[in-house]
């Protein structure tokens, strides 16, 4: 790293080594993970307001490490995505969330949820054959399209080309494309005229403060006007007091997911949890 780079480069280059060192740990820990069986999902609802009928869920991984302990998909899907074994990562979240969602259907019938959300980052979708990958998994789990909603971010489609016409192939089979973190990218308002979507999950930043009636309130409300006009569907993200539901609400937001409705949980515990909880 010595290159002619000055001296605060040189200084800044051993921390840039760690980092590489411990990205390749990590890859490394991931690829036994995954052949051992250390990844599982978690579970977390999505409700209607002002009712609180859980109407939906977003599955998110988990990853307990035997010396580790708990890491965060913060930490390790970007390294899956450096490395690209958010490929094969990417498949087995899509197979189990699928298969889950036929399962509680079948033991749950219309008190299941009607959709699953499943993240797909950026890597997984300009992947080619990613559309293919989909249409076996609903194939072979006899999930029906309608009920699958692959979340993505703004980032993964900004760039246009393979990553654009996934989601429109995708939506050609029937699923539905949210975008994730709404709000936050560079482009948010520009990608809705090129990008054909389902969902926008208004970012938790906005959510935050709105019972203040700041910024954050203008521009929630803005976001669920233009959902609305365009006829999409809103979710607001990380609502945690029932002040913050009760506002959303009075702003036009039907849809809401946050710890104040049910934290993300393990699949018997999701089943357990009531279907409908109070606002
Ligand atoms: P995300 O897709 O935006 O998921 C929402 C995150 O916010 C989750 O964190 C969730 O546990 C958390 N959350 C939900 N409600 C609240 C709330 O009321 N307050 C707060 N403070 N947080 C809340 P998590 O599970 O740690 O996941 C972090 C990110 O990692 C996700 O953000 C997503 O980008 C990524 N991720 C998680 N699972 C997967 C996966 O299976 N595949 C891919 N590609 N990415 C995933
Ligand atoms: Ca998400
Ligand atoms: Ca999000
Ligand atoms: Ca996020």
């Amino acid at each position: 790293a010595a290159k002619a780079g000055g001296d605060s480069r040189r200084r800044y280059a051993p921390e840039l080594d760690d980092e590489a060192g411990e990205a390749a740990r990590l890859g490394a820990a991931m690829r036994i993970a995954l052949d051992t069986g250390q990844f599982r999902l978690v579970y977390q609802p999505i409700v209607s307001l002002p009712d609180g009928r859980r109407v939906s869920v977003e599955a998110l991984i988990r990853w307990e490490h035997p010396e580790r302990g708990f890491v965060s998909p913060a930490d390790f899907i970007p390294v899956a995505e450096q490395n690209g074994l958010i490929v094969e990562l990417g498949a087995w979240v899509l197979r189990t969330a699928c298969a889950q969602a036929v399962v509680w259907r079948a033991t749950l019938g219309d008190r299941a949820p009607e959709r699953m959300g499943v993240n797909v980052s950026a890597r997984q979708l300009a992947e080619p054959g990613f559309p293919e990958l989909v249409a076996a998994v609903l194939a072979r789990t006899g999930l029906e399209p309608q009920r699958l909603t692959l979340e993505i971010t703004e980032t993964a489609v900004f760039g246009g080309g393979r990553a654009v016409q996934a989601v429109k192939d995708l939506r050609e089979l029937g699923v539905r494309i949210a975008l994730d973190d709404f709000g936050t990218g560079h482009s948010s308002l520009g990608l809705l005229q090129t990008v054909p979507v389902d969902v926008l999950k208004v970012d938790k930043s906005f959510v935050d403060d709105i019972t203040l009636a700041g910024r954050e309130a203008v521009i929630a409300t803005a976001l669920i006007q233009v959902s609305h006009g365009l006829g999409l569907t809103a979710v607001a993200e990380g609502v945690e007091t029932a002040e913050q539901a009760t506002e959303l609400h009075r702003l036009g937001y039907r849809l809401a997911q946050g710890y104040h409705f049910g934290r993300p949980v393990a699949e018997p515990d999701f089943l357990a949890s009531p279907t409908t909880v109070a606002v």
